[in-house]
């Protein structure tokens, strides 16, 4: 069979015009024929506007059915799509422009005005643009097309996606994903988690990143699924259409907020028969208050853009709070240490995988790509980790958050896990920051829970009698939030910039 991944929606979903995929927060209500006649439309949209098989498509648009469409379009033709998160500046999407050579650039209305220089002087043939309500140049011109076009025979290598990392330490490269790879995750997810054509998903998440492109799109479009559309988390939004929900996938801050509204309750949630949290770490807290109050557990998934999903706790087995699960079926998960030999279980140490999920290389960048896969073919995914005696993962941290201090290594989130059970601390984000005597100060920055208010003195007794010496920050710092990107995970390296000059002798 084809292996285009759009071939395989179309067997597994779209072929069933008349069925409803997808329905906007607004109430409209999107068709599986209806998404797929607008992808094609794109697609000859796009192929008339220049674009060639293999060719670079870099989308900045806001999260909309057109958005989805625009993506199943690249699928279909042939074209690799680049989706861009919608925060970024000119001067970023001017690196990503530069980096990635688009033969198109499809932006907002309005955003033309600045970027369209921007794309002109990276070689870009063509600016379109596509709106949130479904105006924008790119919909004009989908509309002179007929709704047809075959898709592309495609091989399981060829590429489909290249998503940017978030850069949260270092420069953002482009991840080189094949139709193989997000094939092979999105169909050991449906079988991981269940999901069936009954399944009704809230999809809250953005269209730009790994977890509301590929896991939560994939799993709705390979098992025939549904999906109520909102542009963004909205509290109000949530509760409204939590009655008619079978899944809910989120960053942990969606469950926190969930959790700080009275409405949300057993009786509203009693339809959802699954809960996922991955993108960045749940705490054991927000899981156990969960719990207790909604009488499910949330069920948490370690991926990243790389490779996709890679743990996964289990639908029907235990869920374990503060793990990430045992590997997904398929996936080769294993702790290495610094000379990439596989440590024994309890052995903490960088995680390195291998599978069908695992990316194609980073774009341009054939040195780095070849730093980052080991002799033997597992590719180290930068998050340091540790096995329990049940096979499940627990991540410590990203080996860049490591910190050595005089001499000694320091795992971050041993001393967050202290901090957090600290009374009146909400949570907390512990770095490393310069020291002219140590090379570097274990730093811990935290946030009160509402009411509370934090004593620096105080809370280095606390950590004093639980972890050795050489572990207790030096300082700890009060702050009213903690710097996150768009899928919730801790900025460390501006808190370290930030924090940079205060730590005390
Ligand atoms: P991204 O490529 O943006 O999806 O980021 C991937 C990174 O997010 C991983 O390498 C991890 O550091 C982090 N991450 C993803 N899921 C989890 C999780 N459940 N717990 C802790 N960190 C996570």
């Amino acid at each position: 069979m084809n292996a285009n991944l759009f071939a395989h929606f179309l067997v597994r979903s779209l072929h069933d015009r008349d069925r409803p995929l997808l329905e906007t927060d607004i109430g409209d209500i999107w068709t599986n024929g209806g998404l797929a006649d607008l992808s094609a439309r794109f697609a000859q949209a796009l192929v008339g506007a220049g674009a060639r098989r293999g060719d670079r498509i870099a989308v900045q648009v806001d999260k909309s059915a057109e958005a989805l469409a625009l993506y199943l379009a690249c699928l279909r033709a042939g074209l690799v799509y680049l989706p861009l998160n919608t925060a970024y500046t000119p001067a970023e999407v001017t690196y990503f422009l530069q980096d990635a050579s688009p033969a198109l650039f499809v932006c907002r209305a309005g955003d033309e005005n600045v970027l369209g220089d921007i794309a002109a002087a990276a070689g870009v043939r063509a600016v379109l643009t596509l709106d949130a309500d479904g105006g924008g140049s790119l919909m004009t011109e989908a509309r002179q097309h007929v709704a047809r076009f075959d898709p592309v025979d495609a091989a399981a290598g060829d590429l489909a996606v290249i998503i940017y990392t978030s850069g949260t330490t270092g420069r953002s490269k482009g991840a080189m994903l094949t139709h193989g790879n997000l094939l092979s995750n999105g169909e050991t997810l449906v079988r991981a988690w269940g999901f069936t054509g009954a399944d009704v998903l809230i999809h809250a998440l953005p269209l730009f990143h790994v977890h509301g492109l590929f896991v939560a799109t994939h799993c709705v479009l390979l098992a025939g699924a549904r999906m109520l559309f909102h542009r963004r988390f909205e509290i109000s939004l949530v509760m409204r259409d939590l009655p008619r929900t079978t899944v809910l996938m989120g960053v942990p801050t969606f469950y926190t907020r969930l959790l700080s509204e009275p409405r949300f309750t057993r009786a509203v949630a009693a339809k959802v028969r699954l809960f996922v949290s991955g993108s960045a770490p749940l705490l054991v807290d927000t899981f156990s208050n969960f719990e207790a109050r909604i009488g499910q557990r949330i069920l948490e998934r370690y991926g990243m853009s790389e490779s996709g999903m890679i743990t996964s706790n289990p639908l029907a087995g235990e869920r374990k709070g503060g793990t990430v699960g045992p590997a997904l079926t398929g996936v080769d998960v294993r702790i290495a240490d610094s000379e990439d030999r596989a440590l024994a279980q309890d052995g903490i140490g960088a995680i390195q995988i291998r599978g069908p999920n695992v990316f194609a290389g980073y774009w341009n960048l054939p040195q780095k790509t070849a730093e980052e896969f080991t002799a033997d073919g597992w590719f180290r995914t930068g998050d340091v980790g540790v096995f329990d005696a049940t096979g499940y993962l627990s991540i410590v941290g990203r080996a860049k958050d490591l910190i050595i201090t005089g001499g000694y290594n320091v795992y971050p989130k041993e001393i967050e896990l202290v901090l957090d059970d600290a009374e009146g601390v909400l949570e907390s984000a512990v770095i490393g920051v310069p020291h002219p005597d140590f090379g570097e100060a274990v730093t811990a920055v935290v946030v009160a829970r509402p009411g509370a208010t934090l004593d620096e003195a105080l809370l280095l007794a606390h950590l004093k009698t639980r972890l050795a010496n050489y572990k207790v920050p030096k300082r700890v710092h009060v702050v009213d939030d903690l710097p996150r990107t768009a899928m919730g995970k801790v900025q460390k390296a501006r808190l370290r910039e930030q924090f940079a000059t205060r730590a005390k002798r």
